[in-house]
Order: C-alpha cells, then sequence, then structure tokens
C-alpha cells in the first residue's frame, strides 16, 4: 500500500506498509503516538489529526490505563492531558522521566494550569499546548518535538534563502547574517514554524509576549515592521505577509522546512 498523504506543512508523508517516511528529515519509522485525553470529542480530534499525517495513534481516557500501557508499550511521543481520572498527568510524567524513559511528551493544558505547565516543564515535558488550539498547531509541535528528538539538524528553520538557527540563533537571508533582537527573533520563530498559516495579533500577542489578551497596543504591528526592516532589506518580496483584518503570516516558500 502506497498513500501519499500530500505536502501538508511542506512535509511530504508517504505511508509504505506500515512505514512512514518523512521526506523533510529522510526518517523513516513507524511512528506511533499515545494520547491520554479524558475529553473523548477532543482526544478524537486529536486522534483525526494525527492519522491524517499518518502517524499510527493509540487514544487513552484513563490515567491509570495510560500508566499500565507505557509501561508494557514503548511509543514515539506522547500528548498528555494534565487533569485526569485515575493518575495524573504530571504524575505520568514525573515516573516516566523517573524511570529514565525519554519519550517525548507534549502537554495539553488548560489556559488556567500556569503553575502545572511550568511543573511539567520542569519535569521533563518537550513542549506544551494549552486549550483551546488548532490542529495545525498540535501537528507543527508534534513534528518539531519529533524532529529534536531524532537528534537531527532540524534545529534549522529554512525559507528559500532565509536560515534560522534556533540553537546558534543565527540569522542570514543569502550571504548577510542577520541580528535579531529576542523579541524579533520569537516572532520569525513562531511564523516560520506554520508557513502560511495565519495568526490573529492576539495570538502572536500571547506566544510571543505571553499575553492572554489584546490589550489594544500596536506591539505586534511594530515589531513586524522591525523584523521586515531586518529580514526583508535588499530582497524584492517581502517573507512576512500582512492579512487583511486578520493578522500575519509566513510566506509559504517551495523552500521551507
Ligand atoms: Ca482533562
Amino acid at each position: 500500500m502506497r498513500i501519499t498523504a500530500g505536502a501538508r506543512n511542506n512535509y511530504e508523508i508517504v505511508i509504505e506498509r506500515d512505514l512512514v517516511f518523512h521526506a523533510a528529515s529522510g526518517m523513516v519509522s513507524v511512528m506511533r503516538i499515545l494520547i491520554v485525553e479524558d475529553e473523548k470529542k477532543l482526544a478524537g480530534f486529536i486522534r483525526k489529526g494525527l492519522e491524517e499525517q499518518g502517524f499510527t495513534v493509540t487514544v487513552c481516557h484513563n490515567g491509570d490505563e495510560a500508566y499500565t500501557l507505557l509501561r508494557a508499550e514503548p511509543f514515539d511521543l506522547i500528548v498528555l492531558d494534565i487533569m485526569l481520572p485515575g493518575r495524573d498527568g504530571l504524575s505520568i510524567l514525573k515516573n516516566l522521566r523517573e524511570r529514565k524513559n525519554t519519550v517525548p511528551v507534549i502537554l495539553v493544558t488548560a489556559r488556567v494550569e500556569k503553575v502545572e505547565r511550568v511543573e511539567g516543564l520542569n519535569l521533563g515535558a518537550d513542549d506544551y499546548i494549552a486549550k483551546p488550539f488548532y490542529m495545525d498547531e498540535l501537528i507543527a509541535r508534534v513534528q518539531a518535538v519529533l524532529r529534536r528528538s531524532s537528534g537531527e539538524q532540524l534545529s534549522v528553520l529554512r525559507a528559500g534563502e532565509l536560515t534560522v538557527n534556533l540553537i546558534t540563533r543565527e540569522v542570514r537571508r543569502g550571504k548577510g547574517e542577520i541580528i535579531l533582537p529576542p523579541r524579533e527573533f520569537s516572532l520569525l520563530e513562531y511564523l516560520m514554524r506554520s508557513p502560511g498559516r495565519v495568526f490573529t495579533r492576539s495570538q502572536i500577542l500571547e506566544h510571543v509576549w505571553g499575553y492572554s489578551f489584546d490589550p489594544g497596543t500596536n506591539l505586534v504591528d511594530v515589531c513586524i515592521q522591525r523584523l521586515r526592516s531586518q529580514i526583508d532589506t535588499g530582497h524584492a518580496d517581502s517573507l512576512i505577509e500582512a492579512v487583511r483584518g486578520v493578522g500575519y503570516r509566513f510566506r509559504k516558500t517551495e523552500e521551507t522546512v
């Protein structure tokens, strides 16, 4: 069987006899994801989204069952809710790490669970996503975490001539090195991780500044202008597009990884 799932996120996934080939990374493997989420509707939604990306998905609605399952079967990644019937997400995570199990974990948190989120990251979660979220965002995070955990050089984001090294924080477009202040760097990284997706000002504020509401400032627009002036200088085309009445997006190019 050979199904080409398309070039979503510029990331062609070909399923061949249960092997998932990630064209962007050259990895060949069966990627098994465990979803631990007691909200059945949400769990089903996540399952569908991840299966569409070619992942093999197991769903578990209860913390105790997840705990038992994780002792019996290997997974490549866990999408782990915090508040669960039975054992909670954080104690599952804590137990995994105590057992030196380094399986990547993305925590699913409610907006009010800030303390738990920080605790989760301290316990060794690889990332978190706050409810409510877009499936695209979760997929981007799953892919990013898998790339990181596969030990590859995907700490570098690329779009045409623009390269952003997330470790050394070097930014280049063509031959020119660009020095970006931390805020502009975070903004660029955020937009670049989901090329083509439009982010509202509120979403950008929340992710880049950590505000959970729109305080009615033009912070985002000002930062976008500064970022554009840095990365577009000397180039005819702008990599960041304004979408009227909505927000901004990173232009999707053939070469975006
Ligand atoms: Ca829950």
